[in-house]
């Protein structure tokens, strides 16, 4: 006998009913078959809402209708896909139920109220259409079928919602039956008896523990349990993407991995399948050929430790403390009997060494009647102050790491303490050595997702991943973009994991959490319909769950930039290739480098300068190991090193400035290379990289043009008037010549912080003398780098080497 249980994912629509069919089918060329069938997807909170709409006396109708409508648009598929299938029965059948339910119904909104039994009856009316929808196919395919129902054969103890099944009796009740061995057997999941053969439930999810059960008491060789994932994960799949699948996992494992949430299995469910030794698989009927998770005794030994992270949500806890708390006898014990009187389960309790203090936690629902009936049990402690009045605090989750002898690994414990630390996520309990599979910690809910994921990551895969928002798809981010997607291989191979979460422009974006697909995301974007501005990117930046998050400014906006303090308090590292924080007020300047130090988020900007060059690490290497600035020098345009370069070589200045703007090395109005503005940025980041506390005002700029140039907007116009001043340079450039010197046009910065921008005729053993053709200098003369500078020489412009320049700030962020 092989018991197969169905969850409702697998029973969601007619395809997927014939599919289970099929299922059954196959498995019963070797032995007798019985299937626990659980009611199709959503059903059940369907019903469950409706009651609750009911007491508040809300409209219903259209409720009703609507579960209505998903089974007979299921019969009636059914009737169009399966020959021979009973239609009209069934139909009558499902009519006549939810008819019934109408006037439970009516009853409800009269009341005001609902009491258990009839909400049992009323939530498990999904499991009971399964079973008679499941019978007509099979009967349709020609099967005979036995049906076990459960409310006379599965009996149990405990209140209406959430009942516990008594195996032996249950076994004798079901042996009694005499089912006829060639049948198959088929039982609505979820339900059961009480003593007096009244309807209860085993709690939400509870056809896991149905089908465990009956496999029990069938005596059954096997247990597998049909769901819409391929097994048992290290973590939630659906939340997880990069959760593994588990080959087997032990019966203990599996409780701890259920009881602190895992949802594939209902917590109950291992109770019975491990007293009767029965092995368990999990699988997927959506993927019939995935061998799914072994639940057995015995553990595979090869396998890994750890199993699994998992966690529960709208969580509550209660602090009982105070100075004089020793003197209370028995406090735990009286927790406990007071507690489980009224059914209420403390899911973990932690007790201080010096005693002073008890923390334990419950469901969030319970809360308020965990607080009346502890304030009743203790109220001559509280009136005496021998405790101080409970401290409780909600939203709440716990997080859960199982693995098998976890105790035993020293450095687990740690690790998880650690990552969860460097996330900024606070432990207000954990729990280690309750069980030697385990270890809890109660952290606030909405940092449960990554944390999960965090802990997920350091313990199960050791890969550094980094989710990456960027802002700017120009020439720059675009060509980042192209790098990261053809480096991917070789990074995943040093384990390092790129996601591209975001991908924005000034007006729109597109987002995907598990890692947008790089190969083709130029066609999503343009087919996104997502909005992107500030606030759309505030809320996201609030509201992330992202492991090791990463923003990524390649735009030039000055608004973007402001708010680059915001993101790093809220946990993210920013990379920006956009010079407008750098270069704003020093008190901002200041604010940036405080809160990435009080955070511990990077702030990475190499770009700044020089594009690719490795121009500020080397600047930060060099004084925070003692050198001093004695002067600097540097061609720190890209635009103007390859102007200055052709009219040494006999250009004119309009010439050689048309030249660089056709070949793209220039704004698009070459009008700003000339200004020098931003040349001076550059050289304003320097220099408060220096140390020196100076504003973009303090620089001295000779201009190039003369002050009126900054009206001519109109290229055409600007080249016409920019060859009023052809001969002026073509003076300069001689004159220099002469002396075997050159022009370049250069920034400065002297002692004290001075900074100038001018230019400056160069002498042929100075390194700035051979540099042209677009290629940047930088000349550092220190106290270690003297009477030779500290020379850095390198193209300094166009998006690759500004692009990798951000691409190796990206990896800094996980060095
Ligand atoms: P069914 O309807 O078949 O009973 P459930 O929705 O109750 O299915 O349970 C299956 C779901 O459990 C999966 O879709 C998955 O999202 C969730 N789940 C949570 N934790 C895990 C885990 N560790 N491994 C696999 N699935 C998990
Ligand atoms: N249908 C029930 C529920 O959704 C039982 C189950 O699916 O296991 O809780
Ligand atoms: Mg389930």
């Amino acid at each position: 006998m092989k018991l197969l249980k169905f969850g409702g994912t697998s029973l969601a629509d007619a395809q997927k009913f014939l599919c289970v069919a099929k299922i059954i089918e196959n498995n019963l060329k070797n032995e007798q078959i019985a299937a626990v069938l659980s009611a199709p997807a959503k059903v059940t909170n369907h019903l469950v809402n409706l009651i609750e709409n009911a007491i508040k006396n809300k409209e219903i109708a259209e409720s009703i209708t609507f579960a209505e409508d998903i089974f007979i648009k299921l019969i009636t598929d059914l009737f169009k896909m399966q020959v021979n299938f009973e239609y009209k029965s069934l139909k009558k059948t499902i009519n006549e139920k939810f008819h019934h339910l109408k006037q439970i119904m009516k009853g409800i909104v009269l009341l005001g109220k609902c009491p258990e039994s009839t909400q049992a009856s009323v939530i498990s009316c999904g499991e009971v259409l399964s079973v008679s929808i499941m019978k007509k196919i099979l009967k349709a395919k020609n099967y005979k079928v036995s049906i076990i129902n459960p409310v006379k054969s599965l009996v149990s103890i405990g209140n209406y919602l959430d009942s516990t099944v008594d195996i032996l009796k249950s076994k004798d009740r079901i042996s009694s039956l005499n089912i006829n061995k060639k049948n198959i057997i088929l039982m609505s999941g979820f339900i059961a008896g009480n003593e007096k053969e009244e309807l209860v439930v085993l709690g939400r999810n509870g056809s896991d523990y149905s089908a465990a059960v009956l496999a029990a008491c069938l005596e059954a060789s096997c247990c597998e349990i049909w769901t819409d994932v391929n097994g048992v994960f290290t973590c939630d799949p659906r939340e997880v993407q990069n959760a593994h699948l588990l080959k087997s996992i032990s019966y203990q494992e599996a409780m701890e991995l259920s009881y602190f949430g895992a949802k594939v299995l209902h917590p109950r469910t291992i109770e019975p399948i491990s007293q009767f030794k029965i092995p368990c698989f999990i699988k997927n009927t959506d993927n019939i050929k995935s061998v799914g998770t072994l639940i057995c005794q015995q553990n595979d030994s090869k396998e890994q430790i750890l199993k699994g992270v998992t966690h529960l949500d709208h969580i509550a806890m209660f602090n009982i403390s105070g100075s004089r708390i020793k003197n209370v006898g028995n406090i735990i014990s009286r927790i406990f009997t007071t507690t489980s009187k009224d059914n209420i389960k403390i899911i973990l309790i932690t007790q201080s060494s010096s005693e002073n203090k008890i923390n334990f936690c419950i469901s969030e629902s319970l809360t308020n009647k965990t607080k009346f009936l502890l304030e009743r049990e203790f109220q001559l402690e509280l009136k005496e102050k021998l405790m101080n009045t409970f401290k409780i605090y909600k939203n709440l989750s716990i997080l859960s790491v199982i693995g098998s002898q976890i105790q035993k690994k020293h450095n687990i414990a740690s690790k998880i303490c650690s990552v969860l630390g460097m996330n900024k996520i606070n432990i207000f309990s954990i729990v280690q050595g309750a069980s030697e599979n385990l270890i809890s910690l109660v952290i606030d809910q909405k940092n449960i997702l990554t944390g999960v994921k965090h802990v997920h990551n350091a313990l199960f895969l050791n890969k550094n991943i980094i989710d990456v928002i960027l802002i700017g798809i120009g020439g720059v981010g675009n060509e980042l973009i192209n790098q990261i997607f053809s480096q991917k291989k070789i990074l995943n191979k040093r384990d390092i994991v790129i996601k591209v979460v975001v991908i924005a422009n000034s007006k729109k974006m597109l987002t995907s959490y598990e890692g947008i697909d790089l190969h083709n995301w130029k066609e999503k974007f343009l087919e996104s319909k997502k909005l992107f501005n500030l606030e759309i990117l505030c809320n996201l930046v609030q509201n992330n769950s992202f492991i090791n998050p990463v923003i990524i400014d390649c735009t030039s906006d000055e608004l973007l930039s402001k708010k680059y303090v915001y993101f790093i308090n809220q946990g993210f590292h920013v990379i920006t290739s956009n010079k407008k924080a750098n270069t704003s007020e020093w008190t901002y300047y200041q604010q940036i480098r405080s809160a990435s130090l009080k955070t511990n988020k990077k702030f990475l900007y190499e770009t700044n300068v020089g594009a690719g060059l490795p121009v500020i690490q080397t600047l930060q290497n060099l004084f925070n190991t003692g050198d001093n600035l004695i002067h600097f020098k540097g061609i720190l345009s890209g635009s103007l090193s390859f102007i200055f370069g052709r009219l040494e070589e006999g250009l004119l200045l309009s010439q050689a400035t048309k030249e660089a703007k056709d070949l793209g090395f220039t704004e698009p109005n070459p009008c700003d290379d000339l200004s020098g503005i931003d040349v001076a940025r550059k050289l304003l980041i320097i220099a408060r990289e220096i140390g020196y506390q100076i504003e973009l005002k303090d620089i001295q700029i000779e201009p190039l043009l003369p002050n009126e140039f900054k009206k001519y907007r109109n290229i055409d116009e600007f080249f016409i008037k920019l060859k009023k001043l052809d001969p002026i340079f073509l003076n300069r450039v001689k004159k220099a010549h002469k002396k075997n010197n050159v022009l370049r046009f250069v920034g400065i910065i002297k002692k004290r912080g001075k900074c100038s921008i001018k230019i400056e005729e160069i002498h042929p053993n100075d390194p700035l003398y051979t540099v042209k053709n677009g290629e940047n200098v930088l000349a550092f003369y220190t106290n270690y780098y003297q009477p030779i500078p500290l020379v850095l020489r390198g193209y300094g412009a166009g998006k690759n080497v500004t692009a990798s320049g951000v691409f190796s700030d990206l990896l800094r962020t996980i060095s």
